[in-house]
Protein backbone atom coordinates (compact mmCIF):
# COMPACT_ATOMS: atom_id res chain seq x y z
CA UNK A 1 0.00 0.00 0.00
CA UNK A 2 1.48 3.57 -0.67
CA UNK A 3 1.30 6.12 2.10
CA UNK A 4 -0.67 9.16 0.48
CA UNK A 5 1.91 12.07 -0.11
CA UNK A 6 0.18 14.28 2.52
CA UNK A 7 1.72 11.97 5.50
CA UNK A 8 5.16 11.59 4.07
CA UNK A 9 8.23 12.31 6.68
CA UNK A 10 9.01 14.35 3.50
CA UNK A 11 6.37 16.52 4.27
CA UNK A 12 6.70 17.85 7.59
CA UNK A 13 7.27 20.84 8.30
CA UNK A 14 8.18 24.24 10.50
CA UNK A 15 5.05 26.25 11.31
CA UNK A 16 4.14 29.69 10.41
CA UNK A 17 4.43 32.52 12.37
CA UNK A 18 1.38 34.71 10.46
CA UNK A 19 1.08 38.36 11.40
CA UNK A 20 -1.78 40.57 10.82
CA UNK A 21 -1.65 43.94 11.56
CA UNK A 22 -4.17 46.37 11.34
CA UNK A 23 -5.41 50.11 12.73
CA UNK A 24 -8.00 49.76 15.16
CA UNK A 25 -11.41 49.03 14.07
CA UNK A 26 -10.52 47.61 10.69
CA UNK A 27 -12.25 44.25 11.13
CA UNK A 28 -9.16 42.33 12.36
CA UNK A 29 -10.33 40.61 15.48
CA UNK A 30 -13.17 39.10 13.58
CA UNK A 31 -10.67 37.97 10.78
CA UNK A 32 -8.92 36.37 13.27
CA UNK A 33 -11.59 34.63 14.88
CA UNK A 34 -12.93 33.31 11.53
CA UNK A 35 -9.40 32.04 10.24
CA UNK A 36 -8.82 30.31 14.19
CA UNK A 37 -12.65 28.27 13.80
CA UNK A 38 -12.09 26.98 10.64
CA UNK A 39 -8.42 26.02 10.31
CA UNK A 40 -7.47 23.82 13.42
CA UNK A 41 -3.95 23.84 12.27
CA UNK A 42 -2.62 27.70 13.66
CA UNK A 43 -3.65 28.58 16.91
CA UNK A 44 -3.59 32.17 18.32
CA UNK A 45 -0.55 33.78 20.36
CA UNK A 46 -2.43 35.43 23.47
CA UNK A 47 -0.76 38.54 23.80
CA UNK A 48 0.05 40.03 27.46
CA UNK A 49 -1.25 43.51 28.03
CA UNK A 50 -1.56 46.35 30.90
CA UNK A 51 -4.59 47.54 29.11
CA UNK A 52 -7.97 47.70 31.36
CA UNK A 53 -10.44 44.20 29.97
CA UNK A 54 -13.62 45.38 27.99
CA UNK A 55 -16.89 43.98 29.09
CA UNK A 56 -16.50 41.63 26.07
CA UNK A 57 -13.46 39.77 26.99
CA UNK A 58 -11.87 37.11 28.69
CA UNK A 59 -8.75 37.13 30.73
CA UNK A 60 -6.60 34.62 28.51
CA UNK A 61 -8.78 34.34 25.64
CA UNK A 62 -8.20 37.50 24.37
CA UNK A 63 -4.99 38.61 26.43
CA UNK A 64 -3.57 37.76 29.97
CA UNK A 65 -4.67 40.99 31.46
CA UNK A 66 -1.98 42.30 34.03
CA UNK A 67 -0.67 45.39 36.42
CA UNK A 68 2.01 47.26 34.82
CA UNK A 69 4.35 45.18 37.70
CA UNK A 70 3.51 41.84 36.43
CA UNK A 71 4.34 43.07 32.58
CA UNK A 72 7.82 44.44 33.54
CA UNK A 73 8.92 41.50 35.26
CA UNK A 74 7.87 39.46 32.63
CA UNK A 75 10.08 41.46 30.49
CA UNK A 76 13.05 41.89 32.46
CA UNK A 77 13.15 38.31 32.81
CA UNK A 78 13.09 38.19 28.59
CA UNK A 79 9.94 35.93 28.46
CA UNK A 80 8.57 38.51 25.36
CA UNK A 81 9.27 37.68 22.31
CA UNK A 82 8.43 41.60 21.31
CA UNK A 83 6.93 44.23 23.29
CA UNK A 84 5.65 47.93 22.44
CA UNK A 85 3.79 50.68 23.87
CA UNK A 86 0.24 50.79 21.55
CA UNK A 87 -2.56 53.57 22.68
CA UNK A 88 -0.73 54.32 25.98
CA UNK A 89 -0.89 50.44 26.94
CA UNK A 90 1.72 48.37 27.22
CA UNK A 91 1.00 44.86 24.80
CA UNK A 92 3.49 42.21 24.66
CA UNK A 93 4.00 38.40 22.81
CA UNK A 94 5.13 35.82 25.41
CA UNK A 95 7.77 33.88 23.77
CA UNK A 96 7.14 30.45 25.32
CA UNK A 97 4.06 29.25 23.76
CA UNK A 98 5.43 30.40 20.22
CA UNK A 99 8.73 28.28 20.50
CA UNK A 100 6.84 25.28 21.76
CA UNK A 101 4.09 25.61 18.76
CA UNK A 102 7.27 26.05 16.11
CA UNK A 103 8.93 22.95 16.93
CA UNK A 104 5.82 20.84 16.67
CA UNK A 105 5.27 22.48 13.47
CA UNK A 106 1.97 24.03 14.03
CA UNK A 107 1.69 27.63 13.08
CA UNK A 108 0.80 30.46 15.33
CA UNK A 109 -1.11 33.67 14.77
CA UNK A 110 -0.01 37.70 15.89
CA UNK A 111 -2.33 40.44 16.26
CA UNK A 112 -0.10 42.77 16.96
CA UNK A 113 1.09 46.42 15.77
CA UNK A 114 3.53 47.55 13.31
CA UNK A 115 6.29 47.46 16.58
CA UNK A 116 5.97 44.45 17.54
CA UNK A 117 6.26 43.10 13.65
CA UNK A 118 9.60 44.56 13.33
CA UNK A 119 11.11 43.09 16.40
CA UNK A 120 9.38 39.73 15.68
CA UNK A 121 10.71 39.98 12.06
CA UNK A 122 14.41 40.88 12.90
CA UNK A 123 14.82 37.75 15.30
CA UNK A 124 12.38 35.50 13.05
CA UNK A 125 12.47 36.36 9.71
CA UNK A 126 12.43 32.77 8.13
CA UNK A 127 9.40 31.67 9.92
CA UNK A 128 7.12 34.69 9.61
CA UNK A 129 4.77 35.95 6.95
CA UNK A 130 3.01 39.32 7.65
CA UNK A 131 -0.17 40.70 6.41
CA UNK A 132 -1.47 44.49 6.75
CA UNK A 133 -5.13 44.51 6.65
CA UNK A 134 -6.85 48.37 5.67
CA UNK A 135 -10.31 49.43 6.35
CA UNK A 136 -12.22 50.51 3.22
CA UNK A 137 -12.33 54.01 4.18
CA UNK A 138 -11.00 56.46 7.03
CA UNK A 139 -14.83 57.05 7.65
CA UNK A 140 -15.75 53.39 8.04
CA UNK A 141 -13.14 52.91 10.36
CA UNK A 142 -14.44 55.66 12.66
CA UNK A 143 -18.09 54.58 12.49
CA UNK A 144 -16.87 50.81 13.18
CA UNK A 145 -14.96 52.12 16.29
CA UNK A 146 -18.24 54.17 17.53
CA UNK A 147 -20.54 51.13 16.82
CA UNK A 148 -18.18 48.80 18.94
CA UNK A 149 -19.22 51.61 22.76
CA UNK A 150 -16.58 49.44 24.25
CA UNK A 151 -14.14 52.73 24.32
CA UNK A 152 -14.76 56.19 25.30
CA UNK A 153 -14.59 59.25 22.66
CA UNK A 154 -11.42 60.21 24.09
CA UNK A 155 -9.90 56.34 23.09
CA UNK A 156 -11.90 56.30 19.86
CA UNK A 157 -10.15 59.37 18.75
CA UNK A 158 -6.65 58.58 20.18
CA UNK A 159 -7.08 55.20 17.84
CA UNK A 160 -8.17 57.04 14.76
CA UNK A 161 -4.60 59.31 15.14
CA UNK A 162 -2.89 56.18 15.92
CA UNK A 163 -4.48 54.33 12.81
CA UNK A 164 -2.67 57.15 10.54
CA UNK A 165 0.82 55.92 12.29
CA UNK A 166 -0.01 52.28 11.92
CA UNK A 167 -1.40 52.37 8.05
CA UNK A 168 1.83 54.29 7.48
CA UNK A 169 4.42 51.49 8.32
CA UNK A 170 2.42 49.21 5.39
CA UNK A 171 5.30 48.90 3.19
CA UNK A 172 7.08 46.82 5.92
CA UNK A 173 4.65 44.02 5.16
CA UNK A 174 4.37 40.90 2.37
CA UNK A 175 1.23 41.07 2.24
CA UNK A 176 -1.92 43.39 1.96
CA UNK A 177 -5.62 43.51 2.05
CA UNK A 178 -8.56 45.90 2.34
CA UNK A 179 -11.36 44.50 4.63
CA UNK A 180 -14.17 45.73 2.44
CA UNK A 181 -16.09 42.55 1.81
CA UNK A 182 -15.15 40.13 4.71
CA UNK A 183 -15.29 36.59 2.91
CA UNK A 184 -13.02 38.01 0.21
CA UNK A 185 -10.72 39.53 2.76
CA UNK A 186 -10.90 36.39 4.68
CA UNK A 187 -10.05 34.05 1.88
CA UNK A 188 -7.05 36.11 0.87
CA UNK A 189 -5.25 35.22 4.40
CA UNK A 190 -6.37 32.21 4.06
CA UNK A 191 -4.57 31.94 0.38
CA UNK A 192 -1.56 33.60 2.04
CA UNK A 193 -1.32 31.04 4.58
CA UNK A 194 -1.79 27.82 2.48
CA UNK A 195 1.23 29.13 0.38
CA UNK A 196 3.25 30.42 3.20
CA UNK A 197 2.97 26.32 4.52
CA UNK A 198 4.72 25.09 0.81
CA UNK A 199 7.29 27.09 0.79
CA UNK A 200 9.58 25.30 -0.01
CA UNK A 201 12.42 26.19 2.81
CA UNK A 202 9.75 25.80 5.31
CA UNK A 203 10.11 21.94 4.23
CA UNK A 204 13.86 20.67 4.85
CA UNK A 205 13.11 17.02 4.23
CA UNK A 206 11.24 17.75 0.61
CA UNK A 207 15.04 18.02 -0.45
CA UNK A 208 15.74 14.49 0.57
CA UNK A 209 12.52 13.33 -1.32
CA UNK A 210 13.37 15.16 -4.61
CA UNK A 211 16.88 13.35 -4.30
CA UNK A 212 15.15 9.73 -4.08
CA UNK A 213 12.70 10.45 -6.92
CA UNK A 214 16.18 11.56 -9.01
CA UNK A 215 17.66 7.99 -8.32
CA UNK A 216 15.11 6.79 -9.12
CA UNK A 217 14.32 8.22 -12.03
CA UNK A 218 18.20 7.13 -12.90
CA UNK A 219 17.27 3.38 -12.74
CA UNK A 220 14.46 3.64 -15.49
P1 LIG B 1 -6.65 46.55 21.37
O1 LIG B 1 -6.40 47.37 22.60
O2 LIG B 1 -7.62 47.20 20.44
O3 LIG B 1 -7.00 45.13 21.69
O4 LIG B 1 -5.27 46.49 20.58
C1 LIG B 1 -4.60 47.64 20.26
C2 LIG B 1 -3.44 47.35 19.35
O5 LIG B 1 -2.43 46.61 20.03
C3 LIG B 1 -3.80 46.51 18.11
O6 LIG B 1 -3.31 47.17 16.97
C4 LIG B 1 -3.08 45.22 18.31
O7 LIG B 1 -2.64 44.69 17.10
C5 LIG B 1 -1.90 45.64 19.18
N1 LIG B 1 -1.40 44.50 19.96
C6 LIG B 1 -2.12 43.57 20.59
N2 LIG B 1 -1.31 42.67 21.20
C7 LIG B 1 -0.06 43.05 20.92
C8 LIG B 1 1.23 42.52 21.26
O8 LIG B 1 1.39 41.51 21.92
N3 LIG B 1 2.31 43.20 20.80
C9 LIG B 1 2.20 44.34 20.05
N4 LIG B 1 3.33 44.90 19.62
N5 LIG B 1 1.01 44.85 19.71
C10 LIG B 1 -0.10 44.24 20.14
Amino acid sequence: MTTPVEQTPALARRGVLLILSSPSGAGKSTLTRALLDTDPDITLSISATTRAKRPSEADGVHYRFMKQREFDAMKAAGELLEWAEVHGNCYGTPREPVEQALAEGRDVLFDIDWQGTKQVCETMRADVATVFVLPPSAAELRSRLERRAEDSAEVITRRLRNAAVEIGHIDEYDYAVINDDFERCLNEIRAVLHAERIRRVRRPAITEFADGLVKELAGF
